[in-house]
């Protein structure tokens, strides 16, 4: 083709490259690195090369956009199961509510008039239903608060050493009691929804109180590196610490790594955390080791 090109005149020229143009833009490309090589004269062999990069470079985009759409609407599916699931999850529970509250409300009533004319047995088996009524209550009440993360939320600005100041007076009992070191340097004002960013400093100082070391006192520190875009913020503690396989585990929902008669909880407090700075665009990890305790990292960026 191109041998005969060459001996045609300017306009056939032009016809045939306006040809490939037609052909590229279809998708299909008949300029191979053979054909070039056949071409001797300098201008159509540029030509006829840059045509060659222009369909290269259009299959690539033609892939990366078929990419890039296919994943807009895996995403946009995601979201809407997500949305539905969020749904269920709080009507599931909200509803489940009412029937648990009954079953309380006919358990006390059994403790405080009939306890006394039970046998042994049903003095047992009374405790069981009233214990269990309370602990079903305890997870149903997180998974509410867990569904409705993200429903209405209201962004402000935050101070964070006033949050802590605040949730440590929360504290002030379990404080009393076990007189931990805090240390908290100085904290950055950000940019969240404020009950929220509440519930994940609550749930983080809460465990560091919780997962303590026997006789050890409990030393916690807070700190912030602002050096960057974001503001990383690190609670450390000294702690019983986590092993390296449960790392990523722990922020499931209902992941626990201890009964409850170890250390009391639902499992929903570090999941929470997690949904709700994935809502601020952060990120939430841990490091940690049974030696020196853990350090949990929240990421919120400053924009
Ligand atoms: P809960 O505290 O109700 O058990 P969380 O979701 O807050 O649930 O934590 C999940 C699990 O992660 C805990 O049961 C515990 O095993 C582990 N964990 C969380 N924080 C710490 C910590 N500071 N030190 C050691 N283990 C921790």
């Amino acid at each position: 083709m191109i041998e005969e090109l060459q001996t045609k005149t300017e306009h056939d020229l032009l016809e045939n490259i306006f040809q490939q143009i037609l052909i590229i833009s279809k998708g299909d490309c008949q300029i191979t690195d053979e054909t070039l090589a056949r071409v001797h004269d300098e201008r159509y062999f540029n030509i006829l090369s840059g045509l060659q990069m222009l369909h290269e470079d259009l299959a690539l985009y033609k892939k990366e956009f078929k990419a890039k759409i296919e994943a807009e609407f895996q995403l946009a599916v995601l979201k809407k199961r997500n949305e539905e699931l969020a749904q269920f999850n709080y009507v599931a529970s909200h509803d489940l509510q009412e029937p648990l509250r009954t079953i309380k409300l006919f358990a006390d009533l059994l403790l405080k008039n009939n306890f006394e004319q039970l046998d042994a047995d049903g003095k047992i088996h009374l405790q069981f239903i009233k214990e269990s009524s309370s602990r079903m209550s305890e997870l149903i009440q997180g998974l509410l608060n867990y569904s409705i993360v993200g429903k209405s939320n209201k962004f402000e600005s935050v101070d964070c050493t006033q949050l802590i100041k605040v949730i440590i007076k929360d504290f002030s009992s379990i404080i009393l009691e076990t007189k931990p070191i805090f240390e908290i340097g100085n904290l950055p004002v950000v940019y969240g929804d404020k009950t929220h960013l509440r519930q994940v400093f609550q749930n983080l100082i809460g465990n560091a109180l919780k997962f303590k070391k026997e006789n050890t006192p409990i030393q916690l520190k807070i700190s912030v590196d602002s050096s960057t875009d974001d503001h990383v913020f690190c609670f450390e503690d000294n702690g019983i610490g986590i092993e390296e396989e449960y790392l990523q585990k722990i922020f499931g929902i209902f992941q626990r790594l201890h009964s409850k008669t170890e250390f009391e909880g639902t499992g929903i407090g570090l999941a929470l955390c997690k949904k709700i700075i994935e809502m601020h665009n952060g990120k939430i990890w841990v490091e940690s080791n049974k030696v020196s305790g853990s350090k949990f990292f929240v990421l919120l960026p400053k924009s």
